[in-house]
């Protein structure tokens, strides 16, 4: 496959723009490939500059669960975009979206729109220390939460695919009140809650870990978060930007029936544009600015475009046997993938919850982020290019899910595996 244009563009990009983009994993720095530039993008297909075209599992990294250009979907943003892109005033279609959310999760009595996933998760973290007086917060190792200061240590996505999980710039005066626990470690946090007697604001996480790969909660580990929170005053802050309206309508906390005090939001609420948000019960949420005193703003939060692509996605994802579809794709994926793996010398592992998988290439179990950290990134980068030159965009890192869209049909999966059947065999 020829990607000479892209490679092209490239050069042209890093002279302008830090490494060539606006977000590292995009570079392909892990896999030892240039980026391909995309011109544009159909249901389950991107394009890129050279003409050629890909199965997508990246999806936007998560939001496009309904597939790329969705018909209802542009002509909403196309119709709202026609009377005005931006007020800085409240509208009503704020409203609509923020009662769908609500109504979606019944812990989330309210909820504040902000602009990307970072936001919520730095808002909502503001929020539980406003709210408790508390200072410190627990996150996980491997979990990302977004680029905010006190959640850039030890994080996952492209801070762990670059190995620089806890980034130069956060001062140490602001990382030490981020207390990092190994995932699927209840009696480490329990410890470590112990340790901290009453300085804990908030335990954040991923409640399917999908930033280092794809990593299940075992069973027991967010019953006792949660029973653990409740009996320290400590807000459990459930990290749905990824997970939300898509391993369920009501995402992670519907399909495993954990609830947590805050929920933050984001990707597929937006449905493709930019947009996230946290949401928690109304006495929590009501201590936000202007009725109460924890400030927290946007100039284009709540923007008109996101709120009427969020409202058409959501409206779709309602439908009848939507996550069905989804579930029942993404297992035969599942299937043909782990056939295809089988037939290779190296060792491999697939992990999938609903419509989020990851091939690590080691022996797994994967449930945290050491275990994550021992697959090998390089076959994987081989592994990755083959696919790319078959026509499979795959998440260009070892440590980020590949996502399933509605738009994804028998055949694309069909050609997928056969091309992973290829690929693994050429390693
Ligand atoms: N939380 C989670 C779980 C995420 O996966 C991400 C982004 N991948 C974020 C927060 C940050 O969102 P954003 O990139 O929109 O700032």
């Amino acid at each position: 496959m020829n990607h000479t244009k892209s490679s092209q563009l490239f050069a042209e990009a890093k002279k302008y723009i830090p490494g060539g983009v606006n977000s590292p994993v995009r570079a392909f720095k892990s896999v030892g490939c240039d980026p391909v530039f995309i011109t544009h993008a159909s249901g389950s297909q991107v394009y890129d500059s050279d003409g050629n075209s890909y199965i997508d599992y990246v999806q936007s990294w998560g939001p496009m669960i309904l597939g790329h250009a969705h018909p209802k979907v542009i002509e909403a943003i196309c119709k709202t975009a026609a009377e005005g892109t931006s007020f800085g005033a409240p509208t009503h279609l704020e409203t609509q979206l923020a009662q769908m959310v609500c109504e979606a999760y019944p812990n989330i009595e309210k909820i504040r729109m902000v602009s990307s996933g970072t936001e919520a998760t730095m808002s909502a973290i503001r929020l539980a220390r406003g709210y408790t007086g508390r200072d410190k917060i627990i996150k996980f190792d491997g979990c990302y939460h977004g680029h905010a200061d006190s959640l850039l240590v030890k994080a996952g996505s492209g801070a762990a695919t670059f190995g620089v999980p806890t980034s130069p710039g956060v001062p140490a005066d602001f990382a030490k009140h981020t207390l990092t626990a190994n995932y699927n470690d209840l009696d480490e946090v329990k410890q470590m809650v112990a340790a901290n007697k009453d300085q804990i604001a908030g335990i954040i996480l991923e409640p399917v870990a999908g930033n280092m790969g794809c990593v299940a909660p075992r069973a027991g580990f967010l019953e006792g978060l949660r029973e653990l929170c409740t009996q320290e005053g400590i807000l459990l802050i459930i990290d749905e930007v990824m997970t939300g309206f898509r391993l369920a309508y009501g995402g992670a906390q519907e399909r495993l029936g954990v609830r947590g005090d805050l929920v933050c939001l984001g990707k597929i609420i937006g449905g493709g544009m930019p947009v996230g948000a946290f949401g928690g019960k109304q006495e929590v949420m009501d201590q936000l600015s202007p009725g109460g005193g924890i400030y927290q703003a946007g100039t284009l939060s709540g923007n008109p475009l996101a709120m009427s692509a969020g409202i058409a996605t959501l409206t779709l994802l309602k439908e009848e046997g939507f996550y069905e579809q989804i579930e029942e794709k993404s297992a035969y994926l599942e299937k043909g993938l782990r056939d295809a793996a089988s037939r290779t010398a190296h060792k491999t592992c697939l992990q999938r919850v609903g419509g989020m998988f990851c091939t690590y290439f080691q022996e797994g179990p994967v449930s945290n982020f050491a275990d994550a950290a021992r697959s090998d990134v390089e076959t994987f980068g081989r592994f990755f290019r083959a696919m790319l030159d078959k026509g499979i965009y795959l998440a260009p890192s070892q440590f980020e899910a590949g996502f399933m869209s509605i738009a994804h049909t028998r055949e694309n999966l069909d050609r997928t595996i056969e091309a992973a059947q290829e690929a693994f065999s050429s390693l």
